[in-house]
């Protein structure tokens, strides 16, 4: 461990990390980037699989990005959106999202990351049905195992109950179904659509337990990401949106991952079938060169909050001049590069392609999937049979690609992948043959291992 490994331990506590165990372990260093590819200071050349966490869409190291951020620094550093003030960059901001956006989104409200999109998203529910009268719609209704940040707000939507654990969560008014995971929890015999119409009706038994008049809104993301690429069967959302029109239930789709292009379309809602009310969006809206989320409001929430007289909610940050400026960069870039149409017809269509064939063939690899660029697959004891500790397979799986210079990420025993919107087709192929050889060497050297533990603990 070189010097600057250990220093990077010894004041910064890391997020989601053991600290303890990395001060012995150490970190790597990340110093550079270039398109697919990040450095560090080894020398070593990685392939990041998974575009930072799930932002950096446009790739490493655009300049354009940074010559409008200064340009923008020079000329106004600083402004705030609160005292009957704005600034020109997140006025054409705010335009470019409802330009990109379908007609009926026309209003954002601007924060510094998912997490604060997450929460201002609660504020926003709750203000909308006092402002129309119902101010008794205070309950929310998440999924187990949903991330919606980290925040006290966004941990309590969000479903991750060794989150909830920690922080004494969630507060009041928010609640959960269980996740649409057909691999997990569908029947013998069950088809995806059948048991995608299953799960969407556990959100209308919650409805009906808790009492439609008191549900303000349903919170989910349309493909859960850090819950372990969960994507829903074809009949899901659908089915969600009918009974959330029924009992008059806002749906708010989190997009921060989903949202610009990473399905194939600009959000995640257009993949699936649905229209939410509110949506929640980041990472990839400034491809993670500054921090930037927002909330968008349909016409007919924008109309109630509008209604309600002051807000009493906002960040200093909120409208942010530099990071507006670098969002807005991003956004043409996506535009004029069309990459949001690539990934749809081109680009997508190969890397799942790839990635079954890849895949698909290893004996200890299972429900091998994906949706636009992001995909997955389970590290199993044999198909159908899942490790007795899934968690840990999956960790020292994921251990063996990181080793080998590959960045791809673990969710119990789901190893998930994530490149940047732009990799190219033969980036793709080198991608996976490192990922190929990874697996090889995780059946070779750790599944024995594996195997004789559990058999050990069996006796
Ligand atoms: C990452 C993420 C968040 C939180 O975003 P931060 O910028 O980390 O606060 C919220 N929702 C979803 C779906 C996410 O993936």
């Amino acid at each position: 461990m070189t010097q600057l490994n250990k220093a990077a331990m010894q004041h910064n506590l890391h997020p989601f990390s053991n600290n303890q165990e990395l001060i012995d372990k150490g970190v790597r260093v990340i110093e550079r980037g270039e398109g697919i590819y990040i450095y560090d200071t080894d020398g070593n050349k990685i392939i990041d699989g998974m575009s930072g966490l799930w932002c950096t869409n446009i790739g490493y190291g655009r300049t354009e990005l940074s010559d409008v951020a200064k340009a923008q620094m020079d000329k106004l550093a600083y402004y705030n959106t609160f005292f009957q003030t704005s600034n020109t960059a997140v006025i054409a901001l705010a335009n470019k999202l409802a330009e990109v956006t379908p007609s009926q989104y026309n209003h954002v409200f601007f924060t510094g990351s998912g997490s604060e999109s997450c929460d201002s998203m609660i504020r926003l529910v709750r203000h909308y049905w006092r402002s129309v009268g119902k101010p008794q719609k205070k309950i929310l209704i998440g999924r187990w195992n949903g991330y919606h940040g980290s925040t006290i707000g966004g941990t309590s939507m969000g479903g991750m109950k060794s989150m909830h654990e920690q922080g004494d969560l969630p507060i009041a008014n928010i609640t959960h179904i269980e996740q649409p995971a057909y691999y997990e929890l569908h029947e013998a015999g069950e088809t995806p659509e059948a048991f995608g119409l299953k799960a969407a009706n556990w959100l209308e038994e919650k409805i009906l337990e808790v009492g439609a008049d008191n549900v303000a809104a349903f919170v989910a993301e349309p493909i859960q990401g850090a819950g372990g690429v969960i994507i829903p069967p074809s009949t899901y959302w659908p089915r969600i949106q009918e009974i959330c029109r029924q009992y008059d239930v806002l749906i708010v789709s989190d997009e921060v991952i989903c949202g610009f292009g990473r399905t194939g379309n600009w959000f995640g809602f257009e993949t699936f079938g649905f229209e939410p009310d509110i949506f929640t969006f980041a990472k990839g809206v400034t491809s993670g060169y500054q921090p930037l989320g927002g909330v968008m409001l349909s016409d007919r929430v924008a109309a109630g909050v509008l209604q309600g007289g002051e807000l009493q909610h906002g960040f200093t940050y909120s409208g942010h001049p530099v990071t507006s400026a670098v969002a807005l960069k991003n956004l043409e870039i996506l535009q004029e590069e069309q990459i949001v149409e690539r990934v749809r017809d081109d680009i997508a269509p190969y890397f799942q392609q790839r990635w079954q064939e890849t895949f698909a063939p290893f004996a200890h690899a299972d429900d091998v999937r994906g949706c636009g660029m992001i995909a997955s697959f389970k590290v199993v004891k044999a198909k159908g049979e899942p490790f007795s500790d899934p968690a840990r397979a999956g960790s020292l799986c994921k251990d063996i690609f990181f080793g080998n210079n590959l960045i791809f990420r673990s969710t119990v025993d789901n190893i998930i992948c994530a490149p940047p919107l732009v990799i190219t087709k033969a980036e793709i192929d080198e991608m996976l043959a490192l990922a190929a050889k990874s697996l090889a060497e995780f059946e070779q050297n750790v599944v024995p291992t594996l195997l004789a533990e559990e058999a050990a603990t069996a006796k």
